[in-house]
């Protein structure tokens, strides 16, 4: 369920057409709608009321700072994984204790930064970081929380690029080393371990692989408590899917009702790190169609947003729903390829789609843009970056204003020897 609807041939953010956004900001741009993360957030929320729980939104979906203060406000904290999003957390709100830190490669200054922002934890990845966080906390005078992330050896059924609980991922540590690596780090001075961590990979859309993996990781837990390890916390990960075109992903509520009784046997309390389904459908980019080009044999519709707006229909060929922002039902329906000005023959938003042929001036939308679209836009072939609104029933909120061209060069400069 997402807020963005037509209301006659229309299409509406909440209470706002499309169209009247678009001339206060132009094209391309990212549009948000406050009630869907409101209420995406909530069915999460409240599917695991019955169990002690953080929602850590996993903010690599969308970092925007005014979508995590929406999302602060409602009681949510935020998964991290750089200290650029523990940066932009603490400036939205996100209380400190509500942070944890996950990522292979977190850094001696990254580590400095969150022990000195007393986050809740780092999910730790491999025994070198393990090592690492230790002789920071170490030189500090601190003591460093820690999880270790286990990698479970299940499969998602996703797609490979966003799949990361396999024997094969780089992510985590292999479950057949976990117990020696938990017994290392409980031996460390500066390091308190508190918790387990898995996260099997994203746009998972059975509950078997969440249900499996949280078996794996619950087993584990019982023996290190009865070691004497104090684990209190056990974290789940993100990776519930959402609808794209027609895949069905269970409700917060079905997830809960499959996993609730399991995580109830852990005595701990829960960390989740939900991202996609909490922001997915909550945003669309919109773009304006260029031109039309008849190819040799395909036709190409070529629209100025491109793939360093959105990257997944280029990165993972994920398939995003493009519709018109004014429906005509006169239109004919041809087969297209959705292309943006990009010197990248990988630069599409959609192939062979059959959609009404759109003319010159049009606007599309490009729909479920709300999570990792603007959070992997880049620059490239000098394209300033996107506006970005959040829309509040009848109220269009900048919370990112379009880059300048002097935006493009800030911080370069010409080498005194040229000039
Ligand atoms: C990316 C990521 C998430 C969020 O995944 P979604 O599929 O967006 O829910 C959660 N936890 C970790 C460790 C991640 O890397």
């Amino acid at each position: 369920m997402h807020d963005f609807q037509y209301q006659g041939d229309e299409l509406f953010c909440e209470k706002v057409s499309i169209q009247h956004i678009v001339e206060q900001v132009g094209t391309p741009c990212y549009i948000y709608s406050h009630q869907t993360i409101h209420r995406h957030f909530h069915a999460f929320d409240d599917a695991f009321e019955d169990i002690p729980h953080i929602v850590a939104y996993a903010m690599k979906a969308n970092s925007n700072i005014g979508v995590l203060r929406l999302l602060a406000k409602e009681g949510s904290g935020a998964d991290i994984v750089s200290g650029g999003e523990l940066f932009r957390a603490l400036k939205a709100g996100v209380p400190s204790n509500k942070i944890v830190f996950a990522g292979v490669g977190k850094s001696p200054e990254e580590i400095r930064y969150a022990l000195k922002s007393d986050i809740l934890m780092f999910n730790v990845e491999s025994s070198g970081e393990l090592q690492q966080i230790h002789e920071v906390a170490q030189a500090m005078g601190l003591r460093a929380r820690v999880a270790l992330r286990i990698n479970p050896d299940i499969d998602p059924k996703t797609h490979p690029y966003i799949s990361t609980g396999l024997k094969k991922s780089k992510f985590g540590i292999a479950a057949d080393q976990a117990l020696k690596e938990f017994e290392l780090a409980n031996q460390l001075s500066h390091i308190e371990v508190v918790g387990v961590h898995c996260h099997i990979g994203s746009q998972l859309t059975q509950v078997t692989p969440f249900v499996d993996a949280i078996k794996k990781v619950l087993s584990l837990i019982k023996t290190l408590q009865s070691q004497g390890l104090n684990i209190r916390y056990m974290n789940i990960g993100g990776g519930l899917g959402i609808t794209y075109s027609d895949e069905t992903p269970p409700h917060p509520k079905d997830l809960a009702a499959a996993i609730s009784p399991l995580l109830k046997t852990a005595s701990c309390q829960i960390i989740m790190e939900p991202g996609r389904s909490l922001v997915g459908n909550a945003g669309i980019l919109v773009t304006k169609v260029l031109y039309n080009k008849e190819g040799a044999n395909k036709q190409f519709v070529i629209v100025d947003a491109a793939m360093n707006d959105l990257l997944r229909p280029s990165l993972y060929e994920a398939h995003h729903d493009i519709q018109p922002v004014l429906k005509n039902e006169s239109t004919p329906v041809h087969t297209v390829d959705v292309v943006g000005p990009i010197c990248e023959s990988g630069d599409f938003l959609a192939k062979d789609r059959k959609m009404p042929q759109p003319q010159s001036g049009d606007l599309l939308a490009v729909m479920s843009a709300g999570a990792y679209g603007f959070t992997m836009a880049s620059n490239y072939n000098s394209r300033p970056k996107t506006p970005e609104v959040l829309v509040k029933d009848d109220n269009i909120m900048v919370i990112r204003e379009r880059e300048t061209y002097e935006d493009l060069i800030r911080g370069e400069s010409i080498p005194e020897i040229f000039t």
